[in-house]
This record gives structure tokens, sequence and C-alpha cells, in this order.
């Protein structure tokens, strides 16, 4: 789009001397990460502005800058430039043809989900997915912008913190498809409750139109009554004979990573994935269950799902030290699902001759559901016969205690650098270490020291 163009969008203003400028690649918030001809949107964030960046998006070959004020570079002046970085987003989702957008959300594996049906659907045309985790009010209009009249499928991550988050991401991407995962207690802290994450999470299925296809789990009850909620065709998956797309059998197999049986289509084959985790399992189903509704073929699916590798760095990201001890980091974040999952793996993992570590920090945003959870994953700890528990930092104490109090052995440390110490000791080749935290106890730094090179 040219720059006039943009401000007729955004109800902006350009110097007339650069209404004819084009922008020819995606729009960006980090200067660093600017692509030649793209767009550099200028946001005010909480510790920098983006307008003291505008010269770095320049050297890196910006066309222009989505500002307040102006810059030196060619610019859409506008009053907010998040408000009008949705804006455009909304209108190159409307000129879209012949694009299938899939909107997912969910407690958890969102992630996930995104990065398989991205994998399985690239195979039959030209697809744009969410980059990494950028599932909020402005990665979701950042991922809009990067489709273009080639794109075939549009795969968008959609998180929420509040009732009404995802009904305004929805009336941006206006997805054709949605998947809801589960409603968990992720950032029931933040909601106040179940329900109100239910609540949010059906926006997606509410947002569908009678020819849309809403993709429900149907082991969780939360998100099966999500059914009642949406104009749309209902398509089901999961651990459920009755689910549409349904998977059993599941094996985690000694290296950690997972096959199941899948029916699609009425027909049952044997899914080998490449990534770790029991949970996977059910993350193939929703993705294979959104695939089939855009018209993907049951062989196809089967096929691009075992070829899948992980996208994501730090959720189940399997390495080994130069000892050979394996280093499992899945520090991105942590709730009580995703670690009693991660739990499970490394018990999987772990052979008969071995330890297995699990280093746990805090699970955070879980408000007056803290500190029940963080027993109840001490007491599993214990229950599937961990070697050891490391409990990393004061919020993690709870763990400790209840692994302690169920036979587990279990030691509490300080920080990072002691846990770092303490299993420096303590660990042999073929030993597992499972490092599993929510992201800002910095856990992935436990991953990383044990992986260098001593
Ligand atoms: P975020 O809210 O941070 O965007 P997300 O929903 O995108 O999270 P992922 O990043 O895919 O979720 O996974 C987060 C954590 O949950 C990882 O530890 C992952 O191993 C685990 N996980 C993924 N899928 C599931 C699932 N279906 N059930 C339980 N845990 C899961
Ligand atoms: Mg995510």
């Amino acid at each position: 789009m040219r720059l006039a163009e943009i401000a007729a969008v955004v109800g902006g203003r350009v110097e007339p001397e650069h209404a004819g400028v084009e922008v020819v690649a995606p729009a960006a918030i980090d200067s660093r990460v600017v692509e030649p001809g793209g767009l550099f949107v200028a946001l005010a964030g909480e510790h920098t502005d983006g307008h003291a960046f505008v010269g770095a998006a320049a050297d890196r070959g910006a066309a222009a800058v989505l500002a307040a004020r102006p810059v030196g570079a060619p610019y859409v002046l506008v009053d907010d430039p998040a408000a009008a970085l949705s804006l455009l987003a909304a209108e190159v989702r409307r000129r879209l043809r012949g694009c299938a957008v899939i909107g997912i959300t969910g407690s958890q594996g969102k992630t996930s989900v995104k990065d398989l049906l991205a994998q399985v659907l690239a195979a039959q045309g030209a697809t744009v997915a969410t980059a990494g985790n950028f599932n909020n009010e402005i990665g979701v209009p950042l991922t809009l912008l990067r489709a273009d009249a080639s794109t075939r499928y549009l795969v968008v991550e959609m998180g929420a913190r509040h009732v009404g988050n995802i009904a305004e991401l929805c009336a941006l991407a206006r997805p054709d498809v949605g998947v809801v995962l589960n409603v968990g207690s992720a950032h029931v802290g933040e909601f106040g409750s179940r329900e109100a994450i239910a609540q949010a999470k059906g926006e997606l299925v509410e947002a569908l139109s009678a020819d849309g296809t809403a993709v429900l789990n149907a082991s969780d009850e939360a998100v099966v009554a999500m059914r009642s909620r949406t104009a749309a065709r209902v398509s089901t998956f999961g651990a459920d004979e009755e689910a549409d797309v349904a998977v059993r059998d599941v094996v985690l197999r000694r290296d950690g990573t997972v096959e199941a049986d899948l029916r699609l289509a009425g027909r049952w084959s044997r899914l080998r994935l490449g990534l770790l985790g029991a949970h996977q399992a059910t993350n193939a189903a929703a993705a294979a269950a959104a695939a089939l509704a855009v018209g993907i073929t049951p062989d196809v699916i089967v096929r691009e799902l075992g070829a899948a590798s992980p996208r994501s760095a730090w959720r189940m990201e399997r390495a080994v030290t130069p000892d050979g001890v394996v280093v499992v980091n899945d520090a991105y974040n942590a709730n009580p699902e995703s670690t009693a999952s991660a739990l499970r793996t490394l018990a999987a993992m772990t052979p008969t001759d071995a330890a297995s570590y699990a280093v746990l920090g805090e699970m955070l945003e879980l408000g007056g559901a803290a500190a029940r959870a963080h027993a109840d994953v001490g007491s599993l700890a214990a229950e599937l016969g961990l070697t050891h528990v490391v409990a990393v930092g004061a919020g993690a104490h709870g763990v400790h205690d209840a692994a302690r109090a169920a036979g587990a052995a279990s030691v509490a440390v300080a920080d990072v650098t002691e846990a770092v110490g303490w299993l420096r000791t303590r660990i042999r080749p073929g030993d597992v270490v499972l490092v599993k935290a929510s992201r800002a106890s910095g856990l992935d730094r436990v991953a990383a020291a044990l992986l260098e090179p001593r």
C-alpha cells in the first residue's frame, strides 16, 4: 500500500511528498526486525518510546513509519499508532480472498498447536502463522499484516487476559475456523475465576459465522459447553471415542516423544510425533481437526504431523550436555496442567538406571489457587517416583514441602546459581533434568548453564 492509502485507512495524515511512498513488506514494532520496505510502528511502551528508534528502523530499510509525531523518515501521522495498526490489519484481512483464517485459543497449547497446524497447512499452500507468541492486541495485527494476496492459510494464535480480549482480536482477524483447546487455570489470578476464563475463550466461537467451524476439545467440559455459543458447525477432538477426531493409546516413548492412534474422517492411523510430551497427542488432534475443517486430506495431515518438528523454543526443548545429561527446557511458562504433563514426560523419559531431576520454579498468576497448585505439583512428583525435586526460589517452597511430605527427595535452593551448583555435583550421563517454571523465574538459565561446555 502507498502511504496515501494507509493514511486513508487509519485516518492519519501524510506529507504530500510522501503520499506515493509504498510499503511492500510487513510491519514491525521492533526496529531490529524491520524488513526492507516494511512499516515501522512507533509505539510508546512502558520503558521505551518507539519514536526513538526511527533512525534504526530507517537504517534497516523501513519504507515508512506509523507515528504519533513527525519523524525523520516518511511517516503517517496518527493519534494512536497501536490503534492505527489494528485498523490497518483489519483492512488487510478484509482484502484477503481464498484464504482460510484459523484462530486458536485456550489456556495452554496455543503456540504448540499453532506450530503443528502451520506445518501441516504449509504442505498444501502458502501459510502465514503467528511468529513466536505474538498473540495479543499488537501481535495479532502484526500477524495479519504478514498476509498478502498469495496467502491461502492464516493461523492466528489468540491470547486473553480479560473478558472481551478475544472478541476484539476476532473483530480484526474474522476467523473462519476457531479452535478452543482447553479452559485451565492459567492467568486465573487476572480473570478471577474459571468461569470468566471460559467466558473469554468462548468469544472465539461466538465470532464464527454459520459457514465456519468451531473446533472444540471433547475432553474438556467447559469447552464442550461452548457448543451453545456458536452459529458455526462444530467439530470435536480429544481422547474421547465420541470425538470427531479421536486419539487413543497414547504412548510416551523412551525419548519422551509421543505416539497415538488418531481417527480422522472415520479411519484410524498410528501417529508418531517428533515432539515431547503426552499433551502433544491432543494438540496434534486439535491441529488435525482444524486442518480437516479447511479441506486438508487425512493422509496429508497424518504425514505432515509426523514430520513436524518443534518450532518454538523453551517448550519441552530437549538437548544433551557435553557429558551426556539430557536437559528438557520447558521454562517458557508454567501452570498446573502443563507442569503435570511435563513431570509425567520426565518420568517416562528417564531410564531405569538413571536419575530424574525436576527443577521447578514458581508458577505465577494463580491468585488464590497458588498454594494448592504448588502442593499438588510436589505430591505428583513424589507419586511419579522422580529421583529429585529441586525447588528454586521462595515461590516454589510449597512444591518442596509437599514433595518431601509425600516422601520424595527434595531440596529447596535460593536461586538459579544455587540450583546449577547443586545439580552439577550430582548429575551423571544418562540422567534427565527437566527445567520448568513461569518465565519470570528465569529458569531457562539453569538449562543454559548445564548445557555450556565446562
Ligand atoms: P501462552 O499463554 O504463553 O501463549 P500457549 O497456550 O501458547 O501459552 P504453549 O506455549 O504451546 O502454550 O505451551 C505452554 C506450556 O504448556 C509448555 O510447557 C507446553 O509443554 C505445555 N503444553 C502445551 N500443550 C499442552 C496441553 N494440551 N496440555 C498441557 N500442557 C500443554
Ligand atoms: Mg503461546
